[in-house]
């Protein structure tokens, strides 16, 4: 495996979480409030409960104050609402996230609508999804909070220079609210042109031979092979799977890809990590304007 191929996203995570940490290490020296963020788990959803897991242990790394309300699968949405109401009005609280999917009876869309958008750590409330929307800057990584995911790809680009995205063939497979559709908005704003792709479009393998850079997320395992792409581009590789041997892997087959790929990002070990860090990002953003706020109104 050609190791300077690979997109390096644990140093890139390290690197997040370290400023962050030092951030914080300087809200303690001076006595101020610290970060908190507090996640809602509703139910037991196995994967759901192993991400929380991830992200307290995140928040306890860097020091940020992390909160897990856990409450059962037959709450009502109203109850729910009126949780979110609370945390919405409590000063001490920066970052609300409610982690998804959550049960059926629950309306998603009304649950992210609810939380304060200055505290919507997820960046799901649509007036978020709407100021996204109707920015059209390309200075995106300095300027707002962007979703978890779509910012962790804009930090792996950055590791290798995104100012090369401009005029650039960019390919998103998926079309989803969470990843697909931020990440090609701001890939276009970014100057390149941008293709989305679902599980509808026509001869997908073609356009994906065209593309300079790729972004994958399908969740589909492997499905990207050598002969689906071209010689140089830039795969970053979203989908978390698992194999025929039930090992985790991307969307891409890594092995199969590398010669010919300029970068590419792992799984394990990518794009996840980023999310990740960029939560963490995020929830200090909203401490930081939410304190600024504070001070104004002094
Ligand atoms: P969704 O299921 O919401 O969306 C998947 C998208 O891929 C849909 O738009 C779907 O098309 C499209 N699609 C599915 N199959 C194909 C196919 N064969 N060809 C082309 N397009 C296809 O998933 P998410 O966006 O939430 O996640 C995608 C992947 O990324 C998953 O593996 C998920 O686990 C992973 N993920 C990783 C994260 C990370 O931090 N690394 C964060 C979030 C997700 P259609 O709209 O037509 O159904």
């Amino acid at each position: 495996m050609n190791e300077s191929k690979i997109i390096d996203c644990i140093s890139i995570a390290k690197g997040i979480k370290y400023n962050i940490k030092e951030y914080i290490g300087t809200l303690k020296l001076a006595n101020k409030r610290i970060p908190r963020l507090v996640t809602i788990l509703v139910g037991d959803n196995h994967e759901s409960v192993r991400y929380v897991s991830w992200k307290e242990k995140d928040c306890n790394e860097v020091g940020i104050k992390s909160q897990i309300i856990r409450i059962s699968d037959n709450i009502s949405q109203n109850d729910l609402l009126d949780i979110i109401d609370e945390l919405n009005y409590d000063s001490n609280v920066d970052g609300i996230l409610v982690q998804l999917p959550l049960p059926n009876h629950i309306n998603e869309k009304a649950i992210m609508s609810a939380i304060d958008p200055e505290k919507d750590v997820d960046c799901f409330n649509p007036i978020n999804i709407g100021i996204m929307n109707t920015n059209t800057t390309n200075k995106y990584p300095f300027l707002h909070i962007l979703p978890c995911t779509p910012h962790g790809i804009l930090m792996a680009l950055r590791r290798i220079g995104y100012d090369f995205l401009e005029g650039m063939d960019a390919v998103v497979i998926g079309r989803s609210d969470i990843v697909g559709k931020p990440i090609g908005k701001i890939l276009m704003d970014m100057n390149a042109t941008v293709t989305i792709c679902h599980s509808k479009t026509k001869n997908i393998k073609d356009k994906v031979r065209n593309a300079d850079i790729i972004i994958a997320a399908a969740g589909v395992p492997k499905m990207i092979k050598s002969d689906w792409i071209k010689e140089g581009c830039i795969i970053i590789d979203v989908g978390i799977n698992v194999d025929e041997n039930g090992k985790l892997c991307g969307d891409v087959d890594l092995e199969d890809v590398i010669d010919k790929v300029k970068y590419i990002t792992p799984v394990p070990n990518g794009v996840g990590l980023l999310t990740r860090a960029m939560l963490l990002f995020n929830t200090v953003e909203l401490y930081r304007k939410n304190s600024l706020d504070l001070f104004i109104n002094i």
